[in-house]
């Protein structure tokens, strides 16, 4: 069958391909510890819950508006200027179905063939295919390890060019937790001053956040930008909420009803009741927040410490997200038997035969000398995987 050329263009989310593949190996038996799953093993707090069984019996079950409900937009309006300082209306917000499908939406509204998009790398795996499905170019920006996996101000100016659309910047990032500082987003402000380039603000991790320095959304850094700055954020991590599938985004009018459009042709509206649902997690109970991110600190701070502990092995310290992306580069050359591990993928699929961990090779990042490892899993799955990949590690000789 001929399928279209769209579908070529892109792979498959490497993350859940993985988180799948755990799943069948589980289901064979296999005792496998997880750390590739970017989701919180948190479950979602219970007044959240209980918002959308309310929601249920009152019969709210029906389509909302396509970009959500003035409730809902209501809600996120409050949030954004609460925690970000930021003032947008009703007609400036959409909500979507997660921030993936935000990101798609605004993706399909904004790219054209040819239009470049600049994309720091290790990057979360979507956003070149994102970019991809909608026709444009992923430039990527190689940022550094010593730099705190950042991109320089001087590296962003030398990769515009006149095909420049728009610039994403995720902070806390995913794979490294690598967060900038508000003088760091002044200076990548400064660069897009005199631009016609829009900035892509992916504040999904905003919440999992263990920086000295607050959190601070480039926006709120540079209000001369505000125009360019399209917002996306999410329920997803902050109050474990993966499955209810709601994000959004807050922007210029034209594109907010520009990508109510696209909505409107492809899902309608997110789900009435994960609806309700949002409505109580961003305007309810915050302190639950507190509890699992001083949960997460607890298990990152060990498991940056572990890692170092194995020989050839160097982690960075993040600053936010519930990931580690530890350089492993000095593994590489070294075998078992006759399996020589050469790259992030093939010691991810040594790890994942010999020592029964998954995680993610750096390679779907765009760092191959990295792995990896959302702590997103129990204290004791941690402690047990960490000892397991020691061991697979000190069996490699070479
Ligand atoms: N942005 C980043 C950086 C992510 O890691 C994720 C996780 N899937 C998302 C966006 C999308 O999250 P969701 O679709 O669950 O809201
Ligand atoms: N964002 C998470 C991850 O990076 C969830 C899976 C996905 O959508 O990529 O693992």
């Amino acid at each position: 069958m001929k399928l279209s050329s769209r579908v070529a263009k892109i792979k498959p989310s490497e993350t859940l391909a993985i988180s799948a593949k755990v799943n069948a190996l589980r289901a064979q038996g296999r005792d496998i510890i997880d750390f590739a799953a970017g989701e919180p093993d948190f479950d979602t707090p219970v007044h959240i819950k209980r918002a959308a069984i309310k929601a249920i019996e009152a019969g709210f079950t029906k389509y909302t508006p396509v970009s959500g409900t003035n409730e809902l937009k209501d809600a996120v309006a409050e949030k954004l200027r609460r925690d970000n300082d930021l003032e947008y209306k009703r007609s400036q917000i959409v909500v979507s179905c997660g921030a993936k499908h935000t990101l798609y939406n605004l993706a399909q509204v904004l790219f054209d063939h040819g239009d470049e998009v600049i994309i720091p790398a290790p990057y979360w795996v979507s956003y070149p295919d994102i970019v991809a499905l909608a026709g444009g170019h992923s430039v990527i920006v190689d940022t550094q390890e010593k730099d705190g996996f950042k991109m320089k101000p001087e590296q962003l100016k030398s990769a515009i060019t006149k095909h420049t659309k728009a610039v994403i910047i995720n902070s806390p990032s995913n794979p490294a937790g690598a967060a900038y500082t508000p003088e760091e987003l002044k200076a990548i402000a400064a660069v897009l001053l005199d631009k016609d380039i829009l900035i892509i603000s992916d504040d999904i991790y905003e919440k999992i956040y263990y920086a000295e320095f607050p959190f601070t959304n480039i926006a709120a850094c540079e209000p001369k930008l505000k125009d360019r700055i399209i917002v996306v954020n999410g329920i997803s991590k902050t109050y474990a909420m993966t499955g209810w599938r709601i994000g959004y985004a807050a922007g210029p009018e034209e594109i907010a009803a520009a990508m109510n459009k696209i909505q409107s042709q492809n899902t309608s509206n997110p789900t009435s009741i994960a609806q309700k649902a949002a409505v109580e997690a961003l305007c309810g109970d915050q302190k639950i927040v507190d509890k699992m991110v001083s949960e997460f600190r607890k298990r990152k701070d060990y498991i940056v410490h572990a890692l170092e502990q194995i020989p050839r092995v160097k982690c960075f310290s993040p600053e936010g997200a519930f990931y580690v992306f530890p350089n492993v580069s000095e593994i590489y050359g070294r075998s078992y038997k006759d399996r020589k591990i050469i790259s992030s993928t093939e010691l991810i699929d040594y790890l994942l035969d010999e020592a029964n961990v998954a995680a993610v090779p750096g390679v779907a990042f765009g760092s191959d000398d990295h792995i990896r490892l959302s702590y997103a899993t129990s204290m004791k799955n941690i402690e047990e995987g960490i000892k397991r990949i020691k061991d697979a590690v000190s069996k490699l000789e070479g």
